[in-house]
């Protein structure tokens, strides 16, 4: 006899699915049983993950990537949207170009795939969406103004599709990270100055001491995708090792 797994029957599509956070996502999905599909502007092999070509910003790469979704599985069940970039700039560094990019990829590209995932989600019943806020939705880092910007709209936006589309057995939540260790950050660190120095300074203003993983990521989006999670949404789950809970920030 086999186990079956706690995802055996999903099917789960994620943008940015060969990122940092988005490839971990991916990997736990697939050990949990679902069949995933890796959604992202650049295709490379994952194993046992289906990896379809898809800009966020693009409608009709959207489109044509869940229609390939539909034509393959027939349904959807979760839908994480992890796709992102971030610009390292005040306002008035940042160009209405930059500002309209960083929006069509975290927002537009957000509502986009949403929008195509809906009608599959309802073919299933219901479903799970989640969503990539970040804890700069909250509180600010200097130097991001678009960045937190964005992620301030992806919280709210969370909030409102939750209300729209639970009496539908769909649920919506973001996750709001910390520091988490992936090319974005690594790139964010080596646009700061020293990298030795500035990986301990963050480290030790954490109480856990370390900052996040993808797969301490991925454990909480697997957890957010499943049934265990029945009957949470329309809420922005942070998760950043103790970072926020603390009065003071350091300051980079
Ligand atoms: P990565 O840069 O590692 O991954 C982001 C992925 O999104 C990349 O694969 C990237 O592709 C893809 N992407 C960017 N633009 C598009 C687009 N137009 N269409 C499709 N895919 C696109 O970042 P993370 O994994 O760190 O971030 C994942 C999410 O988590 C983001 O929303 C981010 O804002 C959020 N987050 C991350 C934190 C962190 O500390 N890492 C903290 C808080 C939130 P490509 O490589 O081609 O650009």
């Amino acid at each position: 006899m086999t186990d079956k797994k706690p995802l055996s029957g999903r099917i789960a599509a994620v943008t940015g699915g060969t990122g940092g956070i988005g490839k971990a996502i991916c990997e736990r999905f697939r050990r949990e049983g679902a069949v995933v599909y890796a959604l992202d502007r650049a295709t490379m092999a994952l194993d046992g993950i289906e990896v379809l070509k898809m800009d966020v910003t693009d409608p009709k790469q959207v489109d044509m990537a869940f229609g390939q979704i539909r034509e393959r599985s027939e349904k959807l069940d979760i839908l994480v949207n992890a796709a992102g970039i971030e610009i390292e700039k005040t306002i008035e560094d940042t160009s209405l170009e930059e500002w309209n990019h960083i929006f069509a990829i975290n927002v537009t590209g957000t509502f986009l795939a949403s929008k195509s995932a809906l009608p599959l989600m309802r073919k299933s019943g219901g479903g799970s969406i989640i969503n990539f806020g970040s804890y700069d939705g909250f509180i600010a880092d200097p130097g991001l103004a678009a960045y937190c910007a964005t992620k301030g709209a992806v919280h709210a936006l969370t909030r409102a599709m939750a209300c729209d589309y639970g009496p539908e057995g769909i649920r919506v939540n973001a996750i709001c990270p910390g520091y988490i260790d992936t090319p974005m950050l690594q790139s964010f660190f080596q646009d700061n100055g020293d990298i030795n120095t500035l990986e301990k300074a963050i480290r030790d203003v954490h109480p856990m001491r370390r900052y996040g993983t993808p797969d301490d990521v991925a454990g909480l989006v697997n957890w957010l995708a499943g049934d265990e999670a029945r009957y949470a949404s329309g809420q922005l789950w942070v998760l950043d090792g103790g970072l926020t809970a603390q009065v003071q920030q350091m300051r980079l």
